[in-house]
């Protein structure tokens, strides 16, 4: 290895430190022109502002409008069909950038943060089933007031979000990003996500150490989502700003394998509410959110429940609706949801996730007593090698709205089909090795490691089977 002097973030030389390779000059540029990345975080706010807020004064647009010629049509064509599926790709590729460097809820948080009232964050919001219970309410209501259509509740949701963030940030911390720690509806998925990117900031123990030993006092850092910098060892809570990079010579953007972090780092940290959003949320709830309008399961309960009201007498629940923001409402585009559409979407949603949920876990149960005495932490280490099936089927779904759009449009997307059967495919193959390699942690017994294996493929089945019908069978 080429060792050098190089100096650190407050200009002081630091002896001994690698040679920046050019994924570390990338990770300096980025700690140099902080100032550059907060013009451009600003400018991210007013585009999302007025794709945010202008569509809702418009008039709602009709069949004849195209996502080029229509604003609204191309702010819904941006938040759900262009950002929400491809960040979570970013984040995949290249970890949290889009947090540290774009996300608009992230810049006012952190701008409101460092003109607030700077309060201690209070033990409350500090609880690790936020992110959860926030995916899960956002996603659910999403579909409630069909968010991926309309204005105003994309409005009401994004903008409801941002405006906590602001809130959170003016009250808690000092330039800090409270929010995004703790209270973030995507801040878990993107945690997971970036647990399979091939980047990361990587400390070195023995450089951090050398630094003090030579009593080097560099200036302080502002970690604005809170990693503690020393201790840092995987990408999860990392927002990439590049704001460490190159502090005590010790830090620096660095390639890894996109298996390490859940192999090697995912059995010290992972927690049982990441379990819970992986089986129950990715791979169940999301999976009947997006499946709910193609499903001829949900057509045949409606009309069961419809049948059976009939005959009661009992008629209202088919009739009455709600206001937009509780049920979507949309009487001239001939989109109303009854009370009794909407009580069987939610029981629809909540089915699959618990249904697919249970199952996942109870196959991921036996593949963990395969291995050996029950070990909680050894059981929500195999549960992150689901990550990659988890986050293959979310971007599926959320890319069917982009191509949705697309042919709505009369734009051709082709191998569709084909490609989604490929990505699903390799997913799946991946999660598999992945939990291959973790079983190599905690067993030498191959006949142990193979039953594993096998339990394991059996957790993936349930989303697989759910994917399959929504793309393939419906
Ligand atoms: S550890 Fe903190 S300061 Fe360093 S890049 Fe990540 S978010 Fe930025």
């Amino acid at each position: 290895m080429t060792i050098r002097i190089i100096p650190d973030i407050a200009g002081r030389p630091v002896t001994g430190a690698p040679l920046p390779d050019v994924w570390a000059r990338i990770g300096d540029w980025l700690q140099i022109h902080q100032r550059t990345i907060r013009t451009v975080q600003w400018g991210v706010v007013s585009v999302y502002a007025v794709l945010l807020i202008v569509p809702v004064l418009l008039p709602l647009p009709d069949r004849t409008a195209y996502l080029w010629s229509n604003l609204a049509r191309f702010a819904q064509f941006v938040f759900w069909g262009i950002w929400w599926p491809f960040v979570l790709v970013g984040t995949a590729l290249v970890g949290r950038m889009w947090c540290g460097l774009l996300c608009p809820e992230g810049s006012i948080t952190e701008f409101a943060s460092g003109h607030g009232l700077g309060k201690a964050t209070p033990k409350w919001m500090t609880w690790p089933g936020w992110p959860t219970v926030a995916f899960a309410s956002t996603t659910l209501y999403g579909q409630m007031t069909s968010v991926y259509q309309y204005p105003r509740p994309t409005l009401l949701i994004l903008g409801g979000s941002t405006a906590a963030a602001a809130l959170v940030g003016y009250l808690y911390g000092r330039n800090k990003r409270i929010w995004c720690r703790y209270l973030c509806p995507a801040g878990g998925v993107f945690a997971l996500f970036a647990k399979i990117a091939p980047l990361h900031f990587r400390v070195e123990p023995a450089l951090w150490q050398r630094s003090q030993l030579a009593r080097e006092k560099p200036g302080p850092v502002n970690c604005a989502p809170l990693v503690p910098l020393r201790t840092m060892r995987g990408g999860s809570d990392c927002h990439m700003c590049g704001r460490c990079s190159g502090f005590r010579g010790a830090i620096r953007l660095a390639r890894r394998s996109p298996n390490h972090e859940i192999v090697h780092v995912a059995g010290q940290t992972a927690k049982p509410w990441e379990t819970v959003l992986i089986v129950f949320g990715l791979m169940g709830l999301a999976l009947g959110a997006f499946q709910w309008s193609a499903s001829p399961w949900f057509v045949a309960a409606k009309q069961w429940a419809a049948t059976r009201l009939a005959e009661a007498g009992i008629l209202w629940p088919l009739d009455a609706t709600a206001p937009w923001w509780a049920l979507t409402n949309y009487p001239d585009r001939n989109d109303v949801l009854t009370l009794l559409d909407g009580t069987l979407l939610v029981a629809y949603v909540v089915t699959v996730a618990l249904a697919s949920g249970a199952a996942t876990l109870l196959m991921l149960l036996v593949s963990e007593r395969c291995l050996g005495k029950w070990n909680p932490s050894r059981f929500h280490h195999l549960a992150q090698a689901l990550i990659p099936l988890a986050g293959a089927g979310v971007f599926l779904g959320l890319s069917s709205l982009t191509i949705g759009q697309l042919r709505s449009d009369g734009i051709p997307v082709p191998f569709v089909g084909e490609t989604r059967a490929v990505l699903l495919a390799m997913a799946t193959l991946w999660s598999a090795v992945l939990s291959w390699q973790i079983t190599a942690l905690y067993t030498t017994r191959r006949a142990r490691r193979v039953l594993a294996l096998f339990a394991f493929c059996a957790a993936m089945a349930p989303a697989n089977t759910g994917w399959f019908l929504l793309f393939a069978a419906w």
